[in-house]
């Protein structure tokens, strides 16, 4: 089996066996450009060894054979006492998990060949020493577990003794005296000493390669992102190049464009002098890459070509890392580049007009969730707000809330339902846990591409990084910035569009996107890239979508807006709160009628009512159908709780009241009771029950449409029946239905269709029997889902699915994606023997699925007509309905 492929062996499409930056290095180096020399162990011999605990068969020989050819081809030996071939040891899955796995740099060196290192870089002592104690460093870290603070530490001891802040003022006696000291350090916690054998070092920092894959915030991180926790890492062992050789070497990292906007451009952080993770970790500050082309105009030349080689071969935004030795330029990396929502449209739109790709994969390229996170509102600002700190946008986003400085606190607070801002100099893969928790992240420093930044950008949660006029004391818990100091518990802002920062909450208004759907911005005449590449995106999505996309909406407001954002039509508009507020009394003496003229008479009261409701959603809606639903929530839920009831009448008859009124409602909560409410009487089933109720609502809705039609507007309203588990429920309130459209309609030309909602998996299963007597289906997916898992969606979100997540019995909620295999089936068994029975059955959506991209993609498989969804969702489903069909 094999398991070690040459760089020249691999290309980029390989990325499930080699990762994505051993396939990408392998494609670099097939494209000719300059790549150190090296080899990808395959996530296979991860996997291997991550199921068996031990290295497989085969596997020590490949390595053996392909180093041997690599020192062959370098012409030096791994660890050699007089020229050394160094290398770094780096891990790389399939998908990016930046900083959340290990690498080695410098693997080979030891007590006598950091001395041959040395005279190779013509006496270089600082130098080598500077690459030794980095190894030993890392090596003790990540491979040995040694608490990386201790090597901190003794770095610092250092630099005070020395007076200073800065690694650059160390010379070569000072970091000799410091691998002394990393060795005492490696000695006191791993019991050995620091292992001298390159071999040894290699095989060790492999295996520590392949374990960093189960790393707790590895496995955190792969949670939140969805990674699948099987896929394994692979290794890659590449020649090391050196950064850090004096003032003309260096490393950097790049991008083709503006990760944040999107914009043209050259972005990217240099730092001379340095070696490989200085860069991304914000430990000194860099310089921006443009400066480069003082410092050495050739490499920067030079880069600049390869960036723009990179980005017409991979037709996208790419990163890039890469190190110059002595004025010659090395590529580290790339791959194609993480970028904020906004960059995602943006950058799309850029490579159609640059004619690299056409709309279908721009549509491709964006999805809804980037849609959701650009209609997020955005601080209103006024002159009351100056800002306090300037940083880097790193992750865009307003987010408001209470200043922690720790995980664990940010942790604490955010359980107790606060919104708080996580404020660190800079972020490593220990605050995993903390950044989650938070709304938003603050960082002193650390550019773009540091840890917070590029976690931050891929969690879509708001980042300021490199602030750095803030000035954080962890210990103290609090930070100074002009003049003023900011404790722990203090409420800010941070804009991470701009990278501003504010003392106190701003308010927040509606972000430029959403202006554009309510159709306050015309993207044909305003210099906005953004919503002019949403719009031309949104467009395309709109022409190539097969599934309508309606929206759920109760009140006319409600509905405007939806139609705003481009729903056609209403999939649910739901009755319940037509009977709350003022109209609650016509409930009650509803409820308690006794003699049929009370209950009529109450009826009576509340037509006029729903009726008015009705007409104001219809005229909003006009030309485009409206689906109703009858009144679906246990009755009990519109009288006073049972308790407080019991309460005011000992009270009244203590004084002496008359409370027979009171008595007889008291009497009506307490045969209504029901143990669990949400299979009791609901739905149909009360519809069933009282006389008269689903009479006065389909009469509200018919005579409202009549009077639509009248005043000149076409209403096409459709009234959905929940709960319906059997077509003999469905046929009886159809009979009664008919009689009174037929009465009410007349000739006005007005249609009503009668349909039913599928919620009840009995409906699913026997859907060939329904669609007898339905005119269209619409998939109450929550019920549905309920149901057929058989729990309440009210109760076990909090209780037990973070234990069925971390077991992976799902990999996400079953009510916020559909479970494609349980509930799904149920969908796909009823589309197929409802339209098999009824050719022609319209079929949607109206659960809170109908706005999930996942989802949408599901019902666009199963072929249903619509989805339905919360007005803000209309434009997120539009989209995905688009990037189903591409
Ligand atoms: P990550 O995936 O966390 O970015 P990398 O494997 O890319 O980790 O390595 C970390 C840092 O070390 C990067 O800055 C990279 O450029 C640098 N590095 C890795 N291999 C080499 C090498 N062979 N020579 C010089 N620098 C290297
Ligand atoms: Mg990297
Ligand atoms: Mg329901």
């Amino acid at each position: 089996h094999k398991y070690v492929y040459d760089f020249t062996e691999g290309n980029k499409d390989l990325k499930d066996l080699l990762g994505g930056k051993g396939a990408n290095l392998a494609e670099m180096t097939n494209l000719g450009l300059p790549v150190p020399p090296g080899f990808t162990i395959t996530t296979e011999a991860c996997q291997a060894y991550l199921a068996t605990g031990r290295e497989p068969d085969g596997l020590a020989g490949q390595i053996e054979a392909h180093l041997e050819s690599l020192e062959r081809a370098m012409g030096k030996r791994l660890g050699d006492p007089r020229d050394p071939l160094l290398v770094s040891v780096r891990s790389g899955a399939k998908f990016s998990m930046p900083g959340m796995m290990e690498t080695v740099l410098n693997v080979g060196l030891n007590d006598q060949s950091v001395v041959g290192l040395s005279a190779q870089a013509g006496g270089n002592d600082r130098f080598a020493w500077d690459s030794y104690r980095r190894l030993i460093q890392m090596f003790g870290k990540t491979v040995c577990e040694v608490p990386g603070e201790e090597f901190e530490h003794a770095l610092d001891d250092v630099k005070r003794a020395k007076g200073t802040h800065n690694d650059l003022d160390l010379d070569a006696d000072d970091l000799r005296g410091l691998v002394d000291a990393y060795k005492k350090i490696f000695l006191k916690h791993t019991g050995r000493e620091f292992p001298q054998q390159p071999r040894e070092q290699l095989d060790l920092a492999i295996r520590a390669v392949f374990e960093s894959w189960n790393a707790e915030r590895a496995v955190l991180y792969r949670r939140q992102e969805r990674i699948p926790a099987d896929l394994g890492t692979a290794v890659n062992v590449v020649t090391m190049v050196f950064g850090n050789l004096g003032p003309d070497s260096g490393t950097g990292v790049a991008f083709t464009r503006d990760p944040a906007s999107g914009a043209q451009g050259i972005y990217g952080d240099y730092l001379a002098n340095a070696q490989g993770e200085d860069v991304v970790a914000g430990i000194r500050n860099t310089v921006p890459l443009q400066q480069l082309e003082q410092l050495d105009k050739t490499s920067y030349d030079q880069l600049l070509s390869f960036m723009a080689r990179l980005e017409e071969h991979y037709r996208d935004l790419c990163d890039i890392e890469f190190t110059i030795e002595r004025g010659k330029l090395w590529m580290l990396q790339t791959r194609v580049g993480k970028r904020t929502a906004a960059a995602a449209f943006v950058i799309a739109g850029q490579l159609v007009d640059e004619g690299l790709i056409d709309l279908d994969e721009a549509l491709h390229r964006v999805n809804g969730a980037q849609l959701a996170q650009l209609m997020f509102p955005r601080f209103q600002l006024d002159h009351e707000f100056q800002p306090v700190a300037k940083g880097i946008g790193a992750s865009p986003g307003a987010a408001s809330g209470k200043v922690v400085f720790t995980s664990a606190r940010a942790v604490e607070l955010a359980a107790e339902g606060e919104s708080v801002i996580l404020v660190r100099r800079e972020t490593n893969p220990d605050d995993l846990t903390g950044m989650i928790a938070a709304k938003g992240i603050l960082t002193s420093r650390g550019g773009k591409t540091s840890h917070a930044a590029v976690v931050a950008r891929g969690m879509g949660k708001t980042c300021v990084s490199g602030a750095d006029e803030i000035d954080v004391n962890v210990p103290a818990k609090r930070f100074t910035v002009a003049g003023q100091t900011v404790s722990e518990g203090d409420v800010v802002s941070i804009d991470g569009t701009t990278g501003k920062v504010y003392l106190g909450e701003v308010p927040v208004m509606p972000s430029e996107v959403v202006q554009y759907f309510e159709g306050s911005l015309d993207p044909e005449h305003i210099d906005n890239a953004l919503v002019r590449a949403v719009h031309r995106i949104m467009t395309h999505a709109d022409g190539k979508r097969r599934l309508a996309v309606r929206t759920n909406a109760d009140t006319g407001a409600d509905a405007a807006r939806a139609r705003r954002f481009g729903a056609e039509g209403i999939g649910l508009c739901r009755t319940e709160h037509m009977f709350l507020g003022d109209r609650r009394e016509l409930v009650e003496r509803l409820i308690l009628a006794r003699a049929e003229g009370e209950r009529e008479a109450a009826l009576a009261a509340l037509l006029p009512l729903q009726r008015a409701d009705f007409e104001e959603i219809f005229r909003e809606m006009d030309g485009l159908p409206v689906t109703v639903r009858l009144i679906d929530p246990p009755l009990h839920e519109f009288l006073p709780p049972l308790e407080q009831l019991a309460v005011n009448v000992a009270v009244a008859q203590e004084r002496g009241e008359d409370v027979a009124k009171e008595e007889a409602l008291l009497a009506a909560v307490r045969r209504m009771h029901e143990e669990n409410p949400m299979l009791g009487l609901r739905g149909v089933r009360l519809g069933l029950v009282i006389p008269g109720l689903f009479a006065m609502q389909v009469r509200a809705i018919a005579e409202a449409a009549v009077t639509c039609a009248r005043a000149g507007g076409t209403a096409k309203p459709e009234i959905m029946v929940p709960l319906v588990g059997a077509v003999q429920e469905l046929e009886t309130v159809r009979a009664e239905a008919e009689k009174i459209i037929a009465e009410v309609v007349g000739d006005s030309g007005v249609e009503v269709l009668i349909g039913t909602m599928i919620e009840v998996p009995r409906a699913a299963l026997t859907a060939g029997q329904i669609a007898e007597a339905a005119e269209f289906f619409s998939f109450g997916t929550n019920d549905l889902t309920q149901m057929a898992w058989g729990f309440s969606r009210d109760d076990v979100e909090g209780a037990f699915f973070w234990r069925y997540l971390e077991l992976g019995i799902f990999g996400i909620s079953p009510f916020e994606s559909i479970d494609r295999d349980g509930v799904g089936r149920l969908v796909r068994i009823a589309a197929e023997e409802g339209r098999a029975a009824r050719p022609g059955l319209k079929l949607g959506i109206c659960g809170e699925h109908g706005g999930d991209p996942d989802s949408v993609h599901f019902f666009h498989e199963v072929g249903l007509d619509y989805v339905s969804c919360s007005p803000f969702r209309v434009p997120v489903a539009r989209l995905e309905a688009g990037r189903a069909v591409v």
